[in-house]
């Protein structure tokens, strides 16, 4: 252990999935900052297969909006990828919205659609430099002092075959009908995974679920969209339906939806 060590001191382990290991350290370079260091074993890949290319790099370190977490670099130790990003206290979504339902309570609407106007900013931010976040799921989003960042990109990239690494681990949920025929992944499959957070967000549960795969395939290609509780309003779950929109043609762009009237009034508010 080289640099790493060197640089870093590691104060816990903040978890593992199936792909990586996760640490809180402090930069000894820069010692008030605390940030995470994401770890990813490349045993059985080529190192240099898994590193961004400097443009990819460069592409990453330059994002810097309020809402998507800031990536800080990254370098091999030994056979490992590790990924130095900006820490946020709060967690991610997914544990956050599970205390919340154990605890029995709901988000207002007002909290629903302040939040996921933060989520379509930073998709947005994206998108209008031409890049797809490809793996947007509630694990996948932070919580930093009461506002959403959207994380976990450098990771998706390095697993070769996100959406492959996505279905062996379980979580398909996400993903748009596309995906699963001919045409392949594009930005509008990033607008229905959010689709299926917004639906999340005032559920607590996954808008598409189920333990076999294949059924949950035939779930996200043939069913309807769900509808949302009666406590919000239409205008929130027609967008909802919008995103949702099995041919992605006719799910709006993160823009479109900014500039939807019932948007356009709630993000006054933030802005
Ligand atoms: P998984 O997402 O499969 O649980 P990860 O290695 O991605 O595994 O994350 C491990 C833990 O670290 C998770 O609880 C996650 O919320 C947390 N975590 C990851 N990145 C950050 C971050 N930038 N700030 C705060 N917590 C993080
Ligand atoms: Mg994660």
């Amino acid at each position: 252990g080289s640099v790493l060590m060197k640089r870093y001191c590691i104060h816990r382990k903040l978890g593992s999935g199936s792909f990586a290991t996760t640490y809180l350290v402090t930069d000894s370079r820069d010692s008030e900052s605390q940030k995470v260091i994401k770890r990813i074993p490349c045993n059985n890949v080529k190192a240099d297969a898994t590193l961004p290319s400097a443009t990819e790099a460069k592409l990453l370190g330059s994002l810097s909006h309020p809402f998507i977490v800031r990536y800080l670099g990254s370098f091999l130790e030994n056979e490992d990828f590790c990924i130095i990003t900006e820490y946020c206290e709060g967690g991610d979504l997914h544990d956050h919205l599970h205390q919340l339902k154990d605890k029995g309570l709901a988000l207002s609407e007002g909290h629903v659609v302040e939040w996921f106007i933060q989520l379509l900013l930073g998709v947005n931010y994206l998108h209008e430099r031409l890049v797809m976040h490809r793996d947007l799921k509630t694990k996948n989003i932070f919580l930093k002092n009461g506002t959403l960042k959207i994380g976990d990109f450098g990771v998706s990239r390095v697993l070769v075959s996100s959406d492959l690494a996505t279905t062996v681990t379980g979580t398909a949920s996400y993903m748009s009908p596309e995906i699963f025929t001919r045409d392949g992944y594009n930005s509008k499959s990033d607008i229905w995974s959010l689709g299926c957070i917004l639906h999340e967000l005032c559920t607590f549960r996954r808008a598409f679920d189920c333990s076999s795969w294949i059924k949950l395939v035939t779930m996200i290609v043939n069913d309807p969209c769900p509808n949302l509780p009666s406590r919000y309003s239409a205008e929130l779950n027609d967008i909802l339906q919008r995103m949702l929109s099995k041919d992605p043609e006719l799910r709006p762009s993160a823009k479109d939806i900014l500039n939807f009237p019932y948007v356009i009034d709630r993000a006054k508010v933030i802005a």
